[in-house]
């Protein structure tokens, strides 16, 4: 229990760098500040709150109910 609980933090710390990663890598690419699933841009504020923030809050609520229904249910 203590190691799955271990192990799903690091888990979600791999995810987390990889986040960054990934958003460095748009940087460079030119194609940080627009939404990875529906291209529209990304506002200001958001991208200033969530620096790696990949989804508009649409897509994001789309993929979230996605991922639950799939057989992963969050708490
Ligand atoms: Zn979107």
């Amino acid at each position: 229990m203590l190691a799955d609980l271990g192990a799903a933090m690091i888990d979600r710390h791999i995810h987390e760098m990889r986040d960054i990663e990934a958003a460095k890598r748009r940087m460079k690419d030119g194609a940080y500040g627009v939404w990875a699933d529906c291209g529209a841009d990304i506002g200001l504020a958001r991208l200033k709150a969530y620096p790696t923030a990949r989804r508009c809050i649409e897509c994001q609520g789309a993929h979230e109910k996605q991922f639950a229904q799939a057989g992963h249910p969050s708490l």
